[in-house]
């Protein structure tokens, strides 16, 4: 660190020399880590760029649609591109997917039908989930996949955090449609699913039962690792547009990659039977979709620096993270058990108040749609709610787990941390 950058962050930021001391070494320490990162940047980008190239992106491809949006070609390009990139034969990739969750749901909606069976192989589904398969107490009525009869099977993950294979194969009945897979940890304390397990068990799986289609919720997950699910024969997998794959300029929107007969039953359940995908007006966002993407691999690679650099600092704290700093990865998040309420406020806060954007603003917990315990989020971020950008949050339930994820470049993550140090510190929670 320059030591005009310390001492503006001592006189700007009124950080201790000792904080920035500290985090300094540290990164010293994880430079090797670092450069790893680097390393799968390099290839993905490659990935991305070559899959631009070969369908022959161009200028006419940024043009506005309205209305039906028939005949946009912008929208058939990012389509090509996203399944290029996810290596599948279609892709769906839409400013009308609201949300992460909405892509998931697109995707059960769209292919299970009443009587049929989803079985989750990796334990309880993203909170957001649970509303739409409705495995927790939502009313009869309110449309969840339970008002069609779709039944809902679940296999917890074991205690080291593997699919629990034997008991899959076990469960795994005629009825049973649609394996489901989240790769990402959510609200949970778990590792992310790393692609080299998911292929494991997607292939005994499919040795078996070659019929079942296997689904991932691939939210966090794009361009961590040098191959994605969908390249290790997962046929359907969807995530959102303000993490990962957007790289930070999407504005909104998500997307769903795999075979294309169910990609068609997809989109003909985002837009109608017999619409599917041919229309859909893009509003002039085509280009956004284009750049952030080809940007991602890059500030995925700087989001994954920011979670790796604070899981070494909280470890040295002596808190409990997860991953470990030297843990390999799959997603971005970084679950740091801070292990009071006072704590992990301080903590979102601390991470509201480094942002670029609404920093004069303090967040508090409240109850978030679809979420069944209070929750505290930072999100100073440019695009509302986006994760990518650098931002923690928070059920305030026991044992009280913050969870830090993003950072569009690496700098702005370490500010994030050095703030959340002097915060904890002024409180006595940490001693530095
Ligand atoms: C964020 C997330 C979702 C839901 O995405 P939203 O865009 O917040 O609706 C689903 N699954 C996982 C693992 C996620 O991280």
């Amino acid at each position: 660190m320059l030591q005009k950058t310390k001492d503006y962050l001592m006189d700007e930021f009124k950080i201790k020399g000792n904080i920035l001391d500290f985090c300094s070494e540290i990164e010293k320490k994880m430079n090797k880590r670092l450069r790893d990162i680097d390393e799968i940047r390099e290839y993905n980008q490659l990935k991305v760029l070559k899959a631009m190239q070969s369908i022959g992106l161009s200028d006419r491809h940024f043009s506005v649609s309205t209305g039906y949006g028939y005949d946009d070609i912008g929208r058939d390009a990012i389509e090509q591109v996203y399944a290029e990139v996810f290596r599948t034969e279609d892709a769906l990739v839409r400013p009308q997917i609201i949300s992460g969750t909405h892509a998931l749901s697109l995707c059960l909606y769209g292919i299970l039908r009443p009587s049929d069976e989803m079985l989750s192989i990796t334990g309880k589904p993203y909170d957001t989930l649970e509303n739409v398969i409705g495995i927790n107490d939502i009313e009869n009525g309110q449309g969840s996949l339970r008002d069609y009869n779709i039944q809902y099977k679940q296999i917890d993950l074991t205690a080291k955090g593997e699919v629990d294979i034997k008991k899959v194969m076990d469960t795994i009945s005629p009825k049973t449609k649609l394996i489901y897979i989240q790769r990402s940890t959510g609200y949970e304390w778990r590792k992310a699913l790393t692609v080299n397990k998911i292929k494991d068990a997607v292939q005994q799986i499919k040795k078996q039962f070659p019929n079942i289609l296997v689904m991932v919720d691939n939210c966090y997950g794009e361009f961590i690792e040098p191959l994605e699910p969908t390249e290790v024969g997962v046929d359907i997998m969807a995530g959102s547009l303000i993490k990962n794959p957007g790289g930070g300029l999407a504005p909104t929107g998500g997307y769903v990659v795999g075979k294309k007969h169910l990609i068609e039953l997809v989109a003909n359940r985002l837009s109608a039977p017999g619409l599917g995908k041919e229309g859909g007006a893009t509003l002039g966002i085509n280009r956004t979709f284009f750049q952030g993407l080809f940007l991602a691999p890059h500030i995925v690679a700087e989001a994954l620096k920011v979670a790796i650099l604070a899981a070494r600092v909280f470890e040295e704290l002596g808190f409990e993270v997860c991953p470990t700093s030297e843990d390999e990865r799959s997603d971005i998040i970084q679950s740091i058990k801070l292990g009071t309420p006072e704590s992990v406020i301080t903590f979102c806060k601390a991470i509201q108040e480094s942002a670029p954007v609404d920093a004069f603003v303090t967040p508090e917990p409240w109850d978030m749609p679809g979420y069944n315990d209070p929750v505290i989020m930072a999100a100073g971020a440019f695009i509302q709610g986006s994760s990518i950008e650098l931002s923690a949050d928070a059920p305030i339930k026991a044992p009280y787990i913050a969870y830090l994820q993003g950072g569009l470049t690496f700098e702005h993550g370490k500010i994030g941390i050095y703030i959340a140090l002097q915060r904890l510190a002024e409180k006595n929670i940490i001693k530095l």
